[in-house]
């Protein structure tokens, strides 16, 4: 038993036993690039910027200037015109260290400049992708309300037509990167009568008169990102900011949404990742009843089910990604693997607290901090209850009922 145990001094982590087969030279050059980044730059910084709950705004320009904000915009838009495969790797590296890292990338990639991208006209293109892609600009997507979160067609934030303009007026709730982002995409309510057909996109930028973020929340986890209230008092908005057609705004977002919903898988891997590799070093090394805590099956057998979470979580996200690099349509795909790997990231994370006994409780310690930045994974871009929904629905679409 004793010799399993005994490192070789030459393990890979846990991400790199498990792909070289699926990944190509330049996806695992990438991987090693921003493995080597977090290290430097980010891991020295992590607990500070969580007890402070600062956001890392020159780390991101950093990011910027390596073209991961500009990830998935097309070259000839400024960005580094990578697939949804290198978007997911690049999260789950910056993730394994800080998880409001990935999120903040999250939210300015596949909410707001893709938002821009798929339904952007091609002037509406040409002025903000360059700049979000070089990390000049922050971008910010503010779809949820007060009133309004899983049930987000019913939201009250009203853009009326006045001559050249659209006049906005309501409030937006919890949205990332929203008091720092300088192009937000808004989901307004342009003919109320007409549901899901009612609502508009614009992009309202950061400085236009009625406009101001309201409260910066206070959160249990990913403390280091901006969760913002965003506020809209006679807000005056150029018609040329529309999105795309008028009254398909929450159709778009939809579409935004599943590939939203891969990065959020690709950060509860993160998360989880870095857990399990934290207690993986851990047991080795923690002795009670004159041994190391790993020789017990018990503590083995744990191990074992997080690593199997992780690489299902894993390869199912990946999958969702293939998909939409081949430029199929990925909502059920999406959502499973937002759902499974949400939920499997909270029974890994919740389990490296358990292998770190009370040590794990204690910030001194890393996995206090992916037991309370994970959670987010199972709530962000539609809760695991509305991912159900979604993946029924298309289940029952696709095998409708013979009788
Ligand atoms: C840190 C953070 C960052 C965020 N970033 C953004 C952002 O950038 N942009 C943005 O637009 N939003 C953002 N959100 C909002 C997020 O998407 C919503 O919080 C989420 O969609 C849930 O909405 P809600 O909070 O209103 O919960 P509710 O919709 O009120 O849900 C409460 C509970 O009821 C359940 N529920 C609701 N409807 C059903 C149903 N039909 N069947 C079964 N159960 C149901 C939910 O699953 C949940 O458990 C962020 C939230 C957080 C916490």
């Amino acid at each position: 038993m004793k010799a399993e145990l005994e490192t070789t001094g030459n393990e890979r982590p846990h991400a790199e036993s498990t792909e070289p087969f699926l990944l190509n030279e330049d996806q695992q050059q990438l991987r090693r690039a921003i493995r080597a980044f977090a290290a430097d730059e980010i891991a020295p910084n992590v607990s500070q910027w969580d007890e402070n709950n600062e956001f890392p705004l020159e780390t991101i320009r950093k990011l910027g200037a390596m073209g991961l904000l500009g990830i998935l915009v097309p070259p000839q838009y400024g960005g580094a015109g990578l697939r949804y495969v290198d978007y997911v790797l690049s999260i789950e590296e910056l993730s394994a260290v800080d998880g409001s890292i990935g999120l903040t990338l999250a939210a300015h990639n596949s909410l707001c400049a893709n938002h821009i991208f798929l339904a952007g006209n091609e002037a509406q293109r040409q002025k903000y992708l360059p700049r979000l892609a070089s990390g000049e600009w922050l971008g910010a997507w503010a779809l949820t309300e007060p009133g309004s979160g899983s049930d987000a067609s019913n939201a009250r934030t009203m853009a009326e037509k006045r001559g050249d303009r659209y006049v906005l007026n309501g409030n937006k709730t919890f949205i990332t990167n929203g008091r720092y982002a300088d192009a937000t995409v808004v989901i307004a309510v342009t003919d109320r009568k007409r549901g899901t057909h009612g609502l508009s996109a614009f992009v309202v930028e950061k400085g236009t008169n009625g406009f101001r973020p309201g409260k910066k929340e206070k959160k249990l986890g990913l403390c280091a990102s901006d969760t913002s209230e965003l506020i809209f008092e006679d807000c005056e908005v150029p018609a040329e900011n529309l999105l795309g057609a008028e009254g398909e705004g929450f159709i778009d977002a939809m579409r935004v949404l599943d590939g939203g919903r891969i990065s959020i898988a690709a950060l509860a891997i993160g998360i989880a990742r870095g857990a399990l590799e934290a207690a993986v070093n851990y047991v080795k090394q923690r002795r009670q009843f004159g041994k190391a805590i790993a020789e017990f099956q018990g503590t083995q057998w744990k191990l074992a089910d997080m690593a199997t979470d992780l690489d299902a979580a894993r390869l199912l996200t990946l999958r969702a990604a293939v998909l939409k690099d081949a430029g199929r349509k990925t909502t059920r795909e999406s959502s499973m693997a937002k759902l499974f790997a949400g939920e499997a990231a909270v029974r890994i994370c919740d389990q490296a607290v358990q292998l770190f006994g009370g040590y794990g409780f204690i910030k001194d310690y890393p996995v206090e901090k992916f037991y309370r930045d994970v959670k987010l994974c199972t709530i962000g871009e539609g809760t695991s209850e509305i991912q159900r929904m979604v993946i029924s629905r298309e289940i029952l679409n696709v095998y409708p009922s013979r009788g």
